[in-house]
């Protein structure tokens, strides 16, 4: 066996993960990460893209950033399995031998970071909120909550490569859209056998209506504690259904259980980026914070004025939600 020394891995590499074509934001989100890493280390951008029918997403990633994407597209490649992603990724790292492989957080960038660390016999820090670089040692610093979210550590992987991290949908910010920018595009042909897929997709059913993306959303109109009855829901469902808007809530609303877990932005939710973000009866504790701080516009509603959440909001209203929300909603709708 022939071992390959550290110094022989080169350049950053992010995954565009897609799912029928559609491509997850969180790759364009990771391109922009993966600018500023390759420019501090002075190498290539790379975006590695597997699939069938996907060639036109080239084209995408480069617009964000990609100076390079490899393609691997194969009809073992259609549906998303484990096994056949992670042999084509596997053996693309193998042969280019990127430095740094980023993935989304997602629950198929999750299982796919896994299988891939795995077989390389290589470090993983899953589920990152930041990410840094050393340019004299070349490490990645790889943030993360740990411990329920009560510490932040950062992560190290000194000895083996590529240096691989999942990161949070929405944590960095989006890379402005460069239209018409080129990059290189490298085909790579994978022999993937569909007998070695170990799994077989019978029919894909589609969540109807209930899917809730939160972290994708512009407007999101959250509520906590202070709302005082699930009942009371229903005027910010008006506020949300006037703008066009998605239903958020802190942990306190989750906890009871008037709003389902997947609705939870914070440190143990979702973290949003949205346009606007309405806090409704939320006190602002560090850990909702740090999952919507970096919202656009931060409208807060909440009738103690010494609330923390005023601290980051754009607009503050102290007052009520039962007489500001409708009031809200009612001057909406006339515009
Ligand atoms: P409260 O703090 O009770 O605030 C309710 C607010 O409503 C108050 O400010 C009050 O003035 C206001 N209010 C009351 N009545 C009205 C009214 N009629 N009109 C207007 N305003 C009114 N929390 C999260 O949200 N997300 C997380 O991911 C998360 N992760 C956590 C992880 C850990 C490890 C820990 C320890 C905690 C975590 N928490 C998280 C919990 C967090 O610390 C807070 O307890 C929680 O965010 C409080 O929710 P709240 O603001 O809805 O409730």
């Amino acid at each position: 066996m022939t071992t390959v020394s550290n110094a022989e891995y080169r350049g950053v590499w992010v995954f565009i993960e897609q799912v029928a074509g559609e491509p997850a934001p969180v790759s364009w989100e990771l391109l922009g990460a993966g600018r500023q890493l390759a420019d501090a280390l002075g190498v290539e951008l790379a975006g590695v893209l597997l699939g069938q029918g996907v060639a036109g997403l080239v084209s995408e990633a480069w617009a964000y950033g990609a100076d390079r994407v490899y393609l691997v597209e194969d009809p073992v490649l259609g549906p998303y399995r484990t096994a056949p992603y992670a042999r084509a990724l596997v053996e693309l790292v193998q042969r280019y031998r990127p430095e740094i492989l980023l993935l989304g957080a997602t629950s198929l960038g999750r299982d796919l970071s896994g299988a891939v660390a795995t077989a390389l016999g290589t470090g993983l820090t899953a589920d990152c909120t930041g990410l840094n670089i050393d340019p004299a040692t070349r490490l990645l610093e790889q943030t993360r909550p740990v411990f329920g979210g009560n510490v932040m550590a950062t992560i190290l992987c000194q000895r083996h490569r590529p240096q691989m991290a999942t990161v949070r949908p929405r944590v960095m910010p989006l890379p402005p859209r460069q239209e018409g920018r080129q990059g290189e595009l490298v085909r790579v042909g994978i022999a993937l056998k569909e007998e070695e897929a170990l799994a077989t997709v019978l029919k894909v059913i589609e969540e109807k209506g209930k899917a809730i993306y939160l972290d994708r959303a512009e407007i999101i109109v959250a509520g906590g504690r202070g709302l005082g009855s699930r009942e009371n829901l229903r005027l910010l469902e008006e506020l949300a259904g006037v703008l066009g808007g998605t239903l958020g809530a802190s942990r306190a609303a989750v906890e009871a259980g008037w709003l389902p877990p997947e609705y939870q932005v914070g440190q143990t939710g979702i973290t949003v980026r949205p346009k606007v973000y309405f806090a409704i009866g939320i006190s602002g504790a560090i850990q909702h914070l740090v999952g919507m701080q970096n919202s656009e516009v931060i409208v807060a509603i909440n009738k103690d004025p010494e609330a923390p959440i005023f601290k980051v909001a754009t607009y503050g209203i102290i007052g009520d939600f039962q007489e500001v929300v409708p009031a809200l909603t009612e001057e909406f709708r006339r515009q």
